[in-house]
């Protein structure tokens, strides 16, 4: 029987093909946390970022055919409504504030940021040739114009510490607060996003940032990759506000060095190899990781029973009495391919 005052989840992610497997590594992740701790798994998934399309197509089946499968779905399309309500409840609140802000901006719509804010954004979204900023994707030259906005004030009130695995990335999280309690984040675009909030077109990030505050569950453990440490802290200031608890597991983007090519010399095998691969690739204590090769080799060497016996053990059910000292004790210090995969002998 499944407990039910925890829930797992993803961050929303876009459908992808077999083609683009390495953003499997959350998802997989997501599902041996749910079948470690007997929890509920929520797929959420994004697709407002799709202007045209906004259909899971066949990438649950997708998922469902290599054995990856969800108690639960979220997609923030079927959820406008209801994240709709929260924002108006921050705006009711003034926390979400309209304010006329002077802005640059281009034709495509890459570059919309507050100009007082613009040299804390990645450059590599503008140039700067005779003192005007010229956007990478169109080529234009961005325009400067002062407009009425929405902005989300990051209030101390609700600032609290966020409770992550690993504890590495904390110092981001420092500047992120040291910079947003002087200045507030824009959420609405000049182009149309398909989503409005009064006259505002919203940010899609910032829209499905509200994501967790939708879930029936208080406690919530989240899965996200460290490239995304800005998301994460959005999302937990506004799950706070909402009453939500949440754990963060943040893992490293496994890189692929080695140029294997997953969907030939992973996908070959039954979803177990792949799951494996994937979860010992992944090196939860540090900033990054890449897919190794050798491993495929002593994978491929075990038998199919072989590896079900290996992740059999790998999801045993536990005691526990704090499970953030459970899962930090789980991720660290078991999970380790060269001390498993010799206990299994088939
Ligand atoms: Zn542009």
């Amino acid at each position: 029987m499944k407990k039910d005052n925890y829930v797992v989840t993803n961050f929303p992610i876009a459908p992808f093909t077999k083609e683009k497997t390495a953003r499997l590594t959350s998802i997989i992740l997501s599902k041996l946390i749910s079948e470690k701790l007997k929890i509920k798994n929520i797929l959420s998934i994004n697709l407002l970022h799709s202007f045209k399309n906004k259909k899971t197509n066949g990438f649950i089946k997708f998922l469902n055919e290599i054995q990856l499968t969800f108690d639960d779905y979220f997609i923030d399309n079927d959820n406008i409504n209801i994240i709709i309500e929260k924002i108006q409840r921050l705006y009711d609140e003034k926390i979400i504030i309209e304010k006329s802000e002077t802005i640059i901006q281009c034709d495509c719509g890459l570059i919309d940021f507050p100009k007082k804010a613009l040299k804390y954004y990645n450059n590599k979204l503008f140039k700067k040739i005779n003192n005007k900023y010229i956007c990478t994707k169109c080529k234009k030259g961005c325009q400067e114009k002062k407009e009425k906005r929405l902005f989300l004030k990051i209030s101390p009130r609700y600032i609290k510490k966020i409770k992550c695995i690993p504890q590495l990335y904390n110092n981001n999280f420092q500047q992120f607060n040291e910079y947003y309690s002087k200045q507030e984040l824009l959420i609405s675009k000049s182009r149309k996003t398909g989503v409005m909030f009064k006259d505002y077109n919203l940010d899609i990030d910032f829209f499905w940032s509200l994501f967790l505050t939708t879930f029936n569950e208080e406690n919530i453990i989240a899965v996200i990759c460290n490239k995304h440490l800005f998301n994460i802290y959005i999302v937990d200031y506004l799950a706070h506000i909402f009453h939500k608890k949440v754990i963060y597991l943040i893992h490293p983007y496994i890189e692929n060095k080695e140029n294997i090519v997953l969907e030939k010399e992973v996908f070959k095998y039954d979803h177990l190899f792949m799951k494996l691969y994937f979860i010992y690739n992944n090196k939860w204590f540090s900033s990054e990781s890449s897919f190794n090769k050798g491993m495929l080799k002593y994978l491929a060497k075990k038998r199919k029973i072989g590896r079900e016996k290996l992740y059999n053990k790998i999801i045993q059910e536990e005691e526990y009495i704090d499970i953030y000292e459970f899962l930090n004790e789980y991720l660290k210090k078991q999970l380790i391919f060269q001390k498993d995969i010799y206990k299994i002998k088939t």
